[in-house]
């Protein structure tokens, strides 16, 4: 069983570097300066099967981040954004997505985007659960993060994926998988509930890559319970743009104004005084 799991991966290892031989012959001339300097910049790595798939379909020029490179990268950070800062984060990466399991079987009860009401962004996309359900892991992965935030994602459980993707789950009340635990995708991981920042029992769940929020709606059909396609593209651009974006500051200059106005009444009270 473990000889044949051997070969199976020596085979697969073989496999990966002919694609990349092939991938390089097929490199138009413009691209080879560019291509150069990916390869100068990866590390090499003797687990192939750590690349994922998603390198495997990455030929063009693309920067490459080798998932085995991400898996490590601080692990120990207590960060959900920041734990990948000093690495350089590809303007495109194909992320193999297959293997998904939904974590809830609720509706989506809020989406990703700013909240006007709260003036913030929503990172995440909000599932209807009931107190107690089971929360289950996306993908397989390892358990990065179990915590308590208070003003926040109350009990919450962070999980890094094989696939290079990182998973939130937030307003847990109880948490099931420890850190550092290797979880398969639909292993129970935590129980849903309404701690931190909540209004009612829901399950908060975030997808990233490399620290930065995509809209999980973008890469799972919740109606459906499946992800769109096999393989999501992450574009790092059009995600900063979704975060950024703000309604037109004209809110916040009238409340400067008010600010002002305020202030110098108070100064003016007190020369009264
Ligand atoms: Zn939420």
């Amino acid at each position: 069983m473990l000889l044949a799991k051997k070969i199976a991966t020596s085979l697969f290892a073989i496999v990966v570097s002919i694609c990349s031989v092939q991938a390089q012959t097929q490199l138009p001339i413009q691209h080879t300066n560019q291509h150069n300097t990916l390869i100068a910049n990866q590390k090499p790595t003797g687990n192939a099967a750590a690349l994922g798939m998603g390198g495997m379909r990455n030929t063009g020029p693309k920067i490459q981040i080798d998932n085995s490179e991400l898996f490590n990268y601080n692990w120990d950070s207590q960060s959900v954004n920041g734990a990948y800062a000093g690495l350089p984060i590809p303007a495109v990466k194909d992320i193999d997505v297959t293997g998904y399991v939904a974590p809830v079987r609720g509706r989506l009860t809020s989406p990703f985007g700013y909240r006007a009401r709260f003036g913030r962004m929503h990172k995440g996309v909000d599932l209807n659960l009931r107190t107690g359900d089971s929360i289950v892991a996306a993908f397989d992965g390892r358990v990065r993060i179990t915590s308590f935030d208070r003003g926040g994602y109350g009990y919450y459980v962070v999980i890094r994926h094989d696939n290079g993707l990182e998973t939130v789950y937030g307003h847990c009340s109880r948490i099931i998988a420890k850190k550092d635990q290797y979880v398969r995708a639909g292993q129970l991981i935590a129980l849903g509930g309404s701690t931190g920042r909540s209004t009612g029992p829901h399950l908060h769940f975030e997808t990233r890559y490399m620290g930065i929020a995509i809209n999980p709606a973008d890469i799972i059909d919740f109606d459906n319970y499946v992800t769109h396609r096999d393989v999501f593209t992450f574009n790092k651009a059009q995600c900063e743009k979704t975060l950024s974006a703000r309604p037109a500051k004209k809110h916040k200059a009238t409340s400067k104004r008010k600010t002002k106005k305020s202030a110098s009444k108070r100064r003016g009270s007190k020369k009264k005084k």
